[in-house]
């Protein structure tokens, strides 16, 4: 699903707010990293942030990529994805939302369903606790995947 302009404006408007309110000074660096996470479509984690940020903003250090993003974490302006790999992933996403995981490529899709938000939750993890939230994860290979992988067989065909 590819973002609209106006969803990651709406997003840097609400970090922008929610930092104000909170106190958190919008630093140019902070909103860069924010900005790079809210136009991403695949979850990074700290290393691809830093590398897509370094880009643009050559004066910044990967240290303060990794505070950044555990500030912004604790603040609860960006989550952090389960991890799925051996790294943690961000999300700019905070609207109820569920994620399509490649396995292949390791990217992680948002994506949108009232049925799955009212998802009920079963008696047996209402005993285990007080529930918060709860998102579906559904792992299979992105079409990007399929198709290198189509076209590679075509190759070997050849
Ligand atoms: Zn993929
Ligand atoms: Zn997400």
């Amino acid at each position: 699903m590819a973002k609209s302009r106006t969803q990651i404006d709406r997003r840097v408007q609400a970090f922008i707010q929610t930092c104000r309110r909170q106190g958190l000074k919008v630093t140019h660096q902070r909103m860069e990293i924010f900005r790079e996470l809210a136009v991403s479509r695949t979850h990074p984690d700290a290393e691809a942030v830093f590398r897509a940020v370094a880009g643009r903003v050559p004066s910044i250090s990967r240290d303060t990529v990794y505070r950044t993003l555990s500030t912004l974490e604790a603040e609860g302006l960006i989550r952090k994805v389960e991890p799925v790999f051996e790294s943690v992933r961000y999300d700019a996403n905070l609207d109820p939302h569920h994620h399509f995981v490649c396995t292949a490529c390791g990217a992680i899709h948002d994506f949108y369903s009232e049925d799955l938000d009212r998802l009920p939750i079963p008696p047996s993890v209402k005993a285990l606790g007080q529930i918060d939230s709860a998102q579906v994860q559904i792992r299979g290979v992105c079409s990007v995947c399929v198709d290198r992988k189509s076209q590679s067989r075509q190759h070997r065909a050849e």
